[in-house]
Parts: C-alpha cells; structure tokens; sequence
C-alpha cells in the first residue's frame, strides 16, 4: 500500500496541473450566496457550468464561512476541488462543500456534534485518498455519488427532503462539524490510511482482513460499545430461501434448509467467514450479497416451514461504526478519540502538512 515519496508528487503534480488548466480554461460560476451550497444543483449540470474557482477570502463571503482550504494559497489549494461522478456528470467542488454533502448523506444531522465530526475527517481522508490516486471509483472518475461504490451524497433537495423544517438548523449543524475540522485527514505512518466506514458495528468491528483480504493495521476489530442490540430480522419460508440460495448458487442444489445450511466458520467478531449452503461452501460476504443482508454475522433460525434470519449490526463492519461513533460521543469522546478508537494508530494532520507546501 506504500508509495515512494516521488510517485506521489508526480500523481499530485498531476492534480495540482489538472486544477491549474480548468482555472485556465473553465468557465467560473458565481461564487455562493445562499448557506454554501449553490454547488449542488449545479451536479445536474455540465462540467463547464459546474466549475468554481477557488475562494480568495478563508472567512467570510456573504456570511457564509468558507473552507480554509480553498485560501491557503499552497499547493493543497489544488487539492481542494474534487471531481464527483453523480451517476450522470462528473462535477468539479469543493472538497468541503461535498464534505457537507457526504456528511448529510451518511449520517443523521441529529447525530452529536463530535460524531459528525469524527464523519467529517472519515469522509475527507477516504475521499483525498482517491484524490492522490491511491484508491479507486469503479466509475473511473475521482469519487462518486453511490454509497455502494464510494460514499452517500446528499444535494440540496436530498437534505431538504430529509430535515424540512429543520433545514436550516441541520444544515447549520453538519457545517460546523465540517468546517470545524476543514482540511483535516488521518494518516498512519505518515501515509494517508483507507478511511472505511459503516453503519453500525453490532458490538465489535470487524479486521480488515476478513473482509476485503487486505492487512490493515489502522483496520484491526476493536469494540464498538453502545450499539449491541441492534439487529435486522429477516423470514423466509423454506420454499423461498431455498430457491434464493439455488439462484445464487446454482451449485448449492439446496433441497432442505434444516440440512442443507451450516455455519462452518466464523471471524473472532462473530461474522460469518464460511457457510455450507447444500453443495456450495460459500464466504459470508456472498451470502451477504446474494440475500441483500444488512450483515454477515447472521444468526439462522431454521424450522421445517421457515427460515429466520437475524443480522446483528449494518455494514462490512470494517473501521469506524457510525452508530458506534455517536454513542461514543454521547459518552463525552471528542472526534479525536473516536477516531482514533476506530483507527488504530492513526495521527489526524492537516493537508498542508501532509502534503508538505
Ligand atoms: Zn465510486
């Protein structure tokens, strides 16, 4: 996962080259006036009309507080545009305004205020990792809009739909939580970590390894308190389940689920690692898959007519739980401590310093 130092000035070299030539080249829209996110309707546009021209003033603009980021004025300035594939465009903004997008996107904005916090940082580190080329969107463009690639994204009238009276205060709420933490990442060996997230661990998070077959040692399972009795049921008749799992797996030839399921192994976690299904011995990640599941750690329940399944928490289980994240800050745990919980050994930097400008 390292990179020689000179790799990745050319790689950055590169971005800051790309930024400089749309500066060049690109159509300037108005700056924002309204609580910063002009942008957003701006994703149903072309690139063109969606270029914004870094900030000149790190403060105030018509009241509205903007990212430090795009008045620094150094080399990071490059690196405070991000291109966001929204399934339709590729749209160039600026790294904080998605930010607030992604924040919106993920987590509730009733959330506490040093769990949106600890999302912020998340979502910018993952998001600047793709930024420098050291991570990848299946759409081939820097990062996009779909949770099950990249990152949920929510634009004006996506939050407007979810706060509506309280738009204004939540979009108060996940502003200060970003900006308060503007150009803030988390690295491990002085390297940029693979921020992964999810929602909700079920009372341990999950090793890295066991789930995407790559050593992390900042992606280790770490208790996850406060969010242990969530769980997602899920009924089947037998009938039902047994031709689901033959479709996904034609070399199941599943006839009896009271026979034809067994668990063979499981990830310290609790998650299941290895299932018999009939004549296929399967991950738990393709069960996963191929039932829509919120989870692997599955708990079955299985009887002559139906077939129960219990999931315990949400995600891949891999770094912070978001629901994990909020209870810890219920506790009292600033973002840095959640993030560092989730994390482990990580050092949270600025760009700037990151980046050496
Ligand atoms: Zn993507």
């Amino acid at each position: 996962m390292k990179h020689p130092s000179g790799q990745k000035l050319i790689r950055l070299g590169a971005v800051i080259a790309a930024a400089a030539a749309l500066l060049l080249f690109g159509k300037p829209a108005p700056g924002p006036s309204g609580p910063g996110l002009d942008l957003v309707p701006e994703l149903r546009r072309g690139l063109d009309l969606a270029f914004y021209a870094p900030k000149t003033d790190g403060h105030t603009e018509n009241g509205v507080l903007l990212s430090p980021l795009s008045a620094s004025g150094s080399k990071s300035e490059s690196l405070s545009l991000v291109e966001v594939w929204n399934g339709e465009e590729a749209v160039l903004m600026p790294l904080e305004d998605y930010i607030i997008g992604v924040t919106a996107g993920e987590v509730p904005a009733s959330f506490e205020l040093e769990a949106l916090r600890a999302q912020a940082v998340a979502a910018r580190t993952f998001t600047l990792k793709h930024m420098v080329g050291e991570a990848r969107c299946k759409s081939g463009h820097t990062i996009c809009t779909d949770p099950g690639c990249c990152q949920a994204f929510a634009d004006e009238a996506r939050m407007r739909e979810l706060w509506g009276d309280s738009y204004d205060k939540y979009l108060a709420r996940i502003r200060e939580a970003v900006l308060s933490t503007a150009g803030e990442v988390l690295t491990s060996d002085g390297e940029l970590v693979t921020a992964l997230y999810h929602s909700c661990a079920g009372g341990r998070t999950e090793d890295c390894e066991a789930v995407f077959a790559v050593a992390l040692p900042y992606l280790v399972s770490v208790e996850s308190e406060g969010e242990e009795g969530v769980t997602y049921e899920k009924t089947y008749t037998a009938k039902e389940f047994t031709e689901r799992i033959n479709a996904a797996f034609p070399d199941a030839l599943m006839t009896d689920p009271e026979k034809d399921v067994e668990v063979w192994q499981r990830t310290e976690s609790g998650r299941i690692s290895l299932i018999r299904l009939g004549g296929t011995v399967r991950t738990g990640q393709q069960l996963r898959t191929a039932l829509k599941l919120k989870s692997t750690n599955v708990l079955f329940d299985i009887t002559e007519d139906t077939v129960r399944l219990t999931c315990i928490g949400s995600g891949h289980g891999v770094g912070m739980s978001q629901l994990g994240a909020n209870a810890m800050a219920a506790r009292g745990a600033d973002y840095e401590e959640i993030l560092k919980h989730y994390y482990t050994g990580v050092e949270l930097v600025s760009i700037d310093a990151l980046i050496g400008s």
